[in-house]
C-alpha cells in the first residue's frame, strides 16, 4: 500500500457499500487533494455527509463530475448508461472513467458510446464485498489484500492504466488486468452462480413454507445459513448482474446441472467413491482458498462456540 496523492479530483457516483468503501480507502490513503460524492439519493447523500466521506456532496451528477481526473461509477449494473449520459457533456479534457460493477463487458458497452474521445474509459472490479447495502456498511479496509481486476480496452493509453492501478495499489488491493469477457466468465462461476444457487435454495425452502416457519430457521446451522447470508444479498445490484452476465452464467449453469445430475446417480447408484472423490477435492479447494489468505482458516467463519 502506498501514500500520496495519484488524482488531484475524484469524484465517486453511487454512495453505497462499495462507493463508500471506495470513498474511506482514498481518503485513508489521502490518495487525492479532493474527493466528491454524488447519489441519486438525496438521504443517501445527507448519510455520506454526516459519515464525513468526502470534501463535497452533488445531487447532480454533472457537477460532482466537473474538473474532476477520475471518476468512477459505483451504481448497480444497470444504472451505469444512464449516469454515463448524465455526465459525458460535462467531463474535464483526459479525464479516467472507471467503474467497480460486477460485470464487466455490458458496461464497456454501455458507457463507451456516450463518452467524449478525450476520456479514458477503463472498467474495473474489486472483487470484495458483503451483503449489506449503503453508506454506513462500507469500510476502509474491504480492498485490503483482495484484488482488483482491470479491464482496459485495447488501445488503452498506458499512461491511464498506471495511474488507475496506483489508486486501487493506495487503497490496498492487488491489481490484475484481464479481458473483460473472462473476466464474466471467471466471475459466473466464482460469484454469480453461487449466488443464484444460494438464491434458490433459500427460495425452495421459503415455499415449504409450513417448515420455513419452524424447522428451516430452528435447524439452519446445518448449512443453511451460510446460504441465507449470500441470499440475503442486494436485490437491485443482483437482478442487475444476471440480466447483464446473461450469456456466462447460462453457459456455467449449464456445466453445474450437468455435475449435479452425476452426483444425482452417484447417490441414487449408491457409488460411494465418486461422492468421496469429489468431497476430497472439494475440500481442497477450500485448503487452497485459505492458503492464498483469501479466507479465515477458523472453524465455522470464526463463530464463537462453546468449548
Ligand atoms: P448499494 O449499496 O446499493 O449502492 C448503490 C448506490 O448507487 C445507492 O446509494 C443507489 O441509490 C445509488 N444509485 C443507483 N442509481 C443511481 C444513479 N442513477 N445515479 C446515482 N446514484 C445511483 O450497492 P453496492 O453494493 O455498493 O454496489 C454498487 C456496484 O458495486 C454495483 O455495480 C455492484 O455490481 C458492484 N459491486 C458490489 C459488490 C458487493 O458485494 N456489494 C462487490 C463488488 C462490486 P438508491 O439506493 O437510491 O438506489
Amino acid at each position: 500500500m502506498t501514500d500520496g496523492i495519484v488524482f488531484d479530483r475524484i469524484t465517486i457516483i453511487g454512495a453505497g457499500l462499495i462507493g463508500s468503501s471506495v470513498a474511506r480507502a482514498i481518503r485513508r490513503g489521502k490518495l487525492t487533494a479532493h474527493l466528491a460524492l454524488a447519489d441519486a439519493s438525496a438521504e443517501v447523500i445527507a448519510e455520506a455527509e454526516s459519515l464525513k466521506l468526502a470534501d463535497s456532496y452533488h445531487a447532480s451528477v454533472a457537477d460532482a463530475v466537473a474538473d474532476s481526473d477520475l471518476v468512477i461509477l459505483a451504481v448497480p449494473v444497470g444504472a451505469m448508461a444512464s449516469v454515463g449520459a448524465a455526465m459525458a457533456a460535462h467531463l474535464k479534457e483526459g479525464a479516467i472513467i472507471s467503474d467497480v460493477g460486477s460485470v464487466k463487458e455490458s458496461v464497456f458497452k454501455a458507457l463507451e458510446p456516450l463518452l467524449p474521445s478525450h476520456a479514458h474509459l477503463i472498467p474495473g472490479h474489486p472483487v470484495a464485498g458483503t451483503e449489506q447495502s449503503g453508506p454506513a456498511a462500507g469500510f476502509a479496509t474491504l480492498f485490503d489484500g483482495r484484488w482488483c481486476i482491470l479491464t482496459p480496452p485495447e488501445g488503452v493509453d498506458e499512461g491511464a492504466l498506471e495511474k488507475l492501478t496506483a489508486l486501487w495499489r493506495g487503497m490496498g488491493s492487488t491489481v490484475e488486468i484481464m479481458d473483460a469477457r473472462h473476466h464474466d466468465l471467471v466471475l459466473a462461476i466464482t460469484s454469480h452462480v453461487p449466488h443464484l444457487i444460494a438464491y434458490n435454495i433459500v427460495g425452495t425452502a421459503s415455499d415449504l413454507e409450513e417448515v420455513t416457519r419452524s424447522e428451516v430457521i430452528k435447524y439452519s446451522a446445518g448449512g443453511f445459513r451460510d446460504f441465507t447470508r449470500i441470499a440475503a444479498s442486494d436485490p437491485t445490484m443482483w437482478r442487475d448482474v444476471f440480466l447483464n452476465n446473461k450469456d456466462a452464467v447460462l453457459e456455467m449453469l449449464g456445466r453445474f446441472s450437468e455435475d449435479l445430475t452425476a452426483l444425482q446417480r452417484a447417490i441414487r447408484w449408491g457409488d460411494g467413491d465418486a461422492l468421496f472423490e469429489l468431497f476430497s477435492r472439494t475440500r481442497e479447494i477450500r485448503r487452497r482458498i485459505i492458503d492464498a489468505g483469501q479466507d479465515d482458516a477458523k472453524p465455522d467463519f470464526g463463530r464463537p462456540h462453546e468449548n
